[in-house]
């Protein structure tokens, strides 16, 4: 009789585990299938000449390249085309092609939205890093374009997830920036963190934190469609 009592107990976890595995395949099917073939252009913010914000030797531009080089990978875990606005230390001004756009800090944010007409993107994100007088300040801030309300709900899907990673706020915030305003997909301006504080300044600068916060705007991403 315990033999059979072992036997069934068995067969019991087995079929379990096959549930699970079973589970975890369709799941994995879900991920890639929402945004198998959405094209996603993400901006690493500033570049070159333009460090961004800087702080006690961290500089903005690198800590918006080091995420968007992470959010790269993840995304296409889930299936997505990425364009990455850069994927080293420049500017972008030169890679502007409308000649009326004047002066090297326009030419390069015209030169990030003409990005997305380029690769019939459906969805921008662009990646940069904050600083504030009180050091206190600390929290990733995602910000949409007001006129937009498919931006406002790709802003508040990628802020909640990013709250789960470090304590901020629940919902985005409207912004005007000029890659939100100039963008006609859904577009998202994300703020990744304060290199004013002292605790975040570290964080930011470190692989693991970067992953998290790469997987939370790429399941902020996914929940968005
Ligand atoms: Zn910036």
């Amino acid at each position: 009789m315990k033999t059979i009592y072992i036997a069934k107990r068995q067969i019991i976890l087995c079929l379990l585990f096959m549930l699970l595995i079973i589970g975890t395949l369709y799941a994995d099917d879900d991920r890639t299938h929402k945004l198998s073939g959405k094209i996603i252009v993400v901006d690493a913010g500033h570049g070159g000449i333009d460090t961004g914000a800087n702080h006690s030797g961290v500089l903005e531009k690198d800590i918006n390249l080091a995420i968007a080089l992470e959010l790269k990978k993840v995304l296409h875990q889930y299936d997505a085309k990425v364009v990455l606005s850069r994927e080293a230390d420049i500017e972008l001004s030169p890679e502007c092609n409308n000649e009326k756009v004047k002066g090297r800090y326009h030419r390069d944010l015209a030169a990030r939205v003409e990005m997305v007409e380029e690769s019939d993107a459906d969805l921008f994100i662009s990646l940069h890093a904050n600083a504030a007088s009180n050091s206190k300040r600390q929290g990733p801030e995602v910000f949409y374009y007001a006129k937009s309300e498919p931006s406002k709900s790709l802003a508040n899907v990628i802020q909640n997830e990013l709250s789960k990673v470090i304590k901020s706020a629940p919902t985005a915030n409207p912004g005007n920036y000029f890659v939100l305003r100039r963008n006609k997909i859904p577009a998202a301006l994300i703020e990744v963190g304060y290199i004013t504080n002292i605790e975040e300044r570290s964080l930011l600068q470190s692989p693991e934190h970067q992953r998290k916060l790469a997987e939370a705007i790429a399941k902020g991403i996914y929940n968005y469609y």
